[in-house]
């Protein structure tokens, strides 16, 4: 797993950001609204790459945020519970590293615990974490599973991404509601088909 730790969340005016001032960012962004035949001096775009700035930092907090510590706390109390535990439909909002695009969609994950259990808000904001870097749905994919599988210790992961990706359906082929879906199993899903049909079944 790649955690790449850049400062972008937390910084203010004046600050910099992986070795970059918020001045020369924006100075950059300006160049960009000229570059694309507007004028960055108008006053309806005086103060939007400031916006944008405030804009990113929420978009790409995930570069700023550590997924091992949303797994640190877990729980072992559970009577020997050994079943499938499944959250579906946990919206995300990405980008896609290919054309800087957004990548919209839910994320269905599915565990079998071993001795210990996350809590399912915890599901939720390691999905947040991927989700707010610029991604490859691919990757994101199994970055989620594979994070969850080393850190809980569990008998097996499955996640199933189904994303639309907005460099496809408003430029390029311009095909709308086109939406791609992966799937990223670990430990007992990946030689027994039943246990991953009882996923995919779970999470429809
Ligand atoms: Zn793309």
């Amino acid at each position: 797993m790649n955690i790449v730790e850049k400062n972008i969340a937390g910084t203010t005016e004046n600050e910099f950001s992986n070795g970059v001032s918020n001045d020369d960012a924006k100075k950059a962004l300006e160049l960009l609204l000229k570059w694309i035949g507007d004028n960055p001096g108008r006053e309806g775009l005086k103060e939007t790459p400031k916006r944008i700035l405030k804009a990113y930092k929420e978009w790409f907090s995930g570069y700023n945020q550590n997924p091992l510590e949303i797994l640190s706390k877990t729980f072992q109390e559970v009577e020997g519970y050994k079943e499938m535990i499944s959250l579906k439909d946990i919206s995300f909002h990405s980008f896609c590293e290919h054309h800087f695009a957004p990548i919209v969609g839910k994320v269905h994950i599915g565990y079998i615990p071993n001795k210990k259990v996350v809590g399912l808000s915890k599901l939720a904001r390691l999905v947040e974490v991927f989700a707010k870097r610029l991604q490859v749905q691919e990757k994101m994919t199994a970055e989620i599973g594979n994070c969850l599988q080393t850190n809980l210790d569990c008998l097996g992961v499955g996640v199933l991404i189904e994303g639309e990706h907005h460099c496809m359906s408003s430029r390029g082929v311009k095909k709308h509601g086109s939406i791609m879906k992966t799937m990223h199993f670990t430990g007992v899903f990946l030689n027994d088909t039943e246990k991953k049909n009882e996923f995919i079944r779970s999470i429809s």
